[in-house]
C-alpha cells in the first residue's frame, strides 16, 4: 500500500509530460497529469504542427509559379485566411482529442486544472481548491514567449501564440527576432502575400546555426521579398490610427498592422512553487536537472523546455520516457543531447545536424569542408533564382563527417536520415562508397570529392 495517493503526478500534459505519464502507467504506476490549458502541449496547440500547416499554406504560390514553367496555367488563385485558421483549428481539436484518449487508454487520470508544488510530494491542484500528493513529481511545464517588457507599445504586439488565432491576415508585419520561429512566420506571411520585415538585433539571422546557412537564408528571404534588417532594435511601438509604428534605435520608423516578438522563450516557473519546495533554479529561473532528469530533490524530475536544455519536440519526448524508464522500470536511460537533427520551416527550408564548421575548427586538429550551391532542377524551367545549399563538415584526421547542413527543397527530411549517419560516426568514405540516387539533390551528399576548402589549426595559428 502507498503511502502517496498516486505513484506519479505530472504537471503538464505537452510533449515531455504526456510521453512521460503513458510510459510509467504502462509500467504499472498510478499516474495523473494535471494541464492548465489544453492537452498536447505548445507543439500541437500552438508550436510545430500549426506552424507546419502554415509553412505549407505559404507554399502554395510558388507551386502555381513554377507550374507555368511546365506548361500549365493557373488562373485565378485567391488565398482565404479564415478557412486555413479554422481547418487548422479543427485538426488540432482533433489531435488533442486524440492524446486525450491515448492518455485516458493508458490509466493516467487527466485533470484539468493549474497545479502547483506545496512540497517535495505534494501538488496544489489551483482549480479543485486541494492538494494531491504523489511519490514523485514531473515538472514538464514548458516554456513561453519572451518580450521586452519595458518596451514602451508593448502591449500592442503579438507572439506565435496569436498568429495562430488573428481574426485578419495582415498586410503588413514586422517580426522582432532572428531565431528559427522568426524565419519560420516570416516566410509564412511572406508566402501568404503579407509585406513583411525581419528585424534582429544581431549581425545575423540564425544564431548557432553554420555561418554559410545563416548568410544563405538571409540571402534567400532578401530574394523573396522580406525585408531583412540586423543590428537594429524596437525603442518603442506605436499605435496609430492606421496601424502600429515600430521605431527603431537606428532612426527607423517601421509600419505594420501586426508586430510579432519571437525573441527566444523562457521557462514556465513563474508561481510553480519551486523555490518554496527547496527545487534548485538556473539563470533564467529554469529546473536543473542531472543527466536523468532529477532535480535537487530526490522526488521531483523535470523534462522538456523548463530544463531549458534542447527546445524540440522529441527531445522532450525522449527526455520523457528516459525519466520513466528510469523511475519506472528500474533501468536508468540519460539522454544524449549532441548531434541532434533539426529542422527549421523557412522558405527555403534548413535542415541541420552536428558541428557547424566554426564548431569543428574547435574541436578538430583539421577539417575539410565539401560545399555545394546550385540551382534545385525543379526550378531550371522557371525564373527564379534560388539556391540549394549542402555543406558537409569532416574531421580531416578520421574522416568522420561531424556536421551537415542543407537548405532547400526538403532539407527538413533528408537531415533525419543525415541524422542518422552523424550519429553512427560515418566517414566520408563511406558517404562515397553509397551510389549517388539520379536526379536528385540528395547525390551531391556523396558525389562531393574533393574539399573546396580545408582549415588545420596548425596553419590558422600562424
Ligand atoms: C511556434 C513554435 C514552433 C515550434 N516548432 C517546432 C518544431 O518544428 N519542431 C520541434 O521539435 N519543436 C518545435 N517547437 C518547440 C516545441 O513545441 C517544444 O520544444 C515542446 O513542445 C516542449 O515540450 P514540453 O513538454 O517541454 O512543453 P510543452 O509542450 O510546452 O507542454 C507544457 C504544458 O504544460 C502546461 N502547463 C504549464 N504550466 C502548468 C501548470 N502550472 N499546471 C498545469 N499545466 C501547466 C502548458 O499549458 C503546456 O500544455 C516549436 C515551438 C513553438 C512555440
Amino acid at each position: 500500500m502507498t503511502e502517496f495517493e498516486y505513484d506519479l503526478f505530472v504537471i503538464g500534459a505537452g510533449s515531455g509530460g504526456v510521453r512521460a505519464a503513458r510510459i510509467a502507467a504502462g509500467y504499472g504506476a498510478k499516474v495523473a497529469v494535471a494541464e492548465e490549458y489544453r492537452v498536447g502541449g505548445t507543439c500541437v496547440i500552438r508550436g510545430c504542427v500549426p506552424k507546419k500547416l502554415f509553412v505549407y499554406a505559404s507554399r502554395f504560390p510558388d507551386e502555381f509559379e513554377e507550374s507555368a514553367g511546365f506548361g500549365w496555367s493557373v488562373a485565378g488563385t485567391a488565398f482565404d485566411w479564415k478557412t486555413l485558421v479554422a481547418n487548422k483549428d479543427r485538426e488540432i481539436a482533433r489531435l488533442e482529442g486524440i492524446y486525450r484518449r491515448n492518455l485516458e487508454a493508458a490509466n493516467v487520470e487527466i485533470i484539468d486544472t493549474r497545479a502547483e508544488l506545496r512540497g517535495p510530494n505534494t501538488v496544489h491542484l489551483a482549480n479543485l481548491g486541494r492538494d494531491v500528493t504523489a511519490r514523485y513529481i514531473l515538472i514538464a511545464t514548458g516554456g513561453h514567449p519572451n518580450y521586452d517588457r519595458t518596451l514602451p507599445g508593448i502591449e500592442h504586439v503579438i507572439s506565435s501564440n496569436e498568429a495562430f488565432h488573428l481574426e485578419e491576415l495582415p498586410k503588413r508585419i514586422v517580426i522582432a527576432g532572428g531565431g528559427y520561429i522568426a524565419v519560420e512566420f516570416a516566410g509564412i506571411f511572406n508566402g501568404l502575400g503579407v509585406e513583411t520585415t525581419l528585424l534582429y538585433r544581431g549581425e545575423e539571422i540564425l544564431r548557432g546555426f553554420d555561418d554559410d546557412l545563416r548568410a544563405g537564408l538571409h540571402a534567400e528571404m532578401v530574394k523573396r521579398g522580406i525585408d531583412v534588417v540586423c543590428g537594429d532594435v524596437f525603442t518603442t511601438i506605436e499605435k496609430t490610427a492606421d496601424g502600429l509604428i515600430g521605431h527603431t534605435a537606428s532612426g527607423r520608423g517601421l509600419e505594420a498592422d501586426q508586430i510579432m516578438f519571437a525573441i527566444g522563450r523562457s521557462p514556465n516557473i513563474e508561481g510553480l512553487g519551486l523555490a518554496e519546495a527547496g527545487v534548485e533554479q538556473g539563470w533564467n529561473g529554469h529546473v536543473v536537472v542531472d543527466a536523468y532528469g532529477k532535480t535537487s530533490l530526490d522526488s521531483i524530475y523535470a523534462v522538456g523546455d523548463v530544463t531549458d536544455r534542447v527546445q524540440l519536440t522529441p527531445v522532450a519526448i525522449r527526455e520523457g520516457h528516459a525519466f520513466a524508464e528510469t523511475v519506472f522500470n528500474a533501468n536508468p536511460v540519460s539522454i544524449d543531447h549532441e548531434a541532434i537533427p533539426t529542422a527549421v520551416f523557412s522558405t527555403p527550408e534548413i535542415g541541420t545536424v552536428g558541428l557547424t564548421e566554426a564548431e569543428a575548427r574547435e574541436r578538430c586538429r583539421a577539417v575539410d569542408i565539401y560545399k555545394t550551391s546550385f540551382r534545385p532542377m525543379k526550378l531550371t524551367l522557371t525564373d527564379r533564382d534560388e539556391k540549394m545549399l549542402i555543406k558537409l563538415v569532416v574531421d580531416a584526421d578520421s574522416g568522420v563527417v561531424v556536421g551537415c547542413h542543407l537548405m532547400g527543397p526538403d532539407s527538413g527530411e533528408l537531415i533525419q536520415v543525415l541524422g542518422i549517419l552523424v550519429k553512427m560516426g560515418a566517414t566520408k568514405a563511406q558517404f562515397d562508397a553509397t551510389v549517388a540516387v539520379h536526379p536528385s539533390a540528395a547525390e551531391e551528399l556523396v558525389t562531393m570529392r574533393t574539399p573546396t576548402s580545408r582549415w588545420a589549426a596548425e596553419y590558422a595559428a600562424e
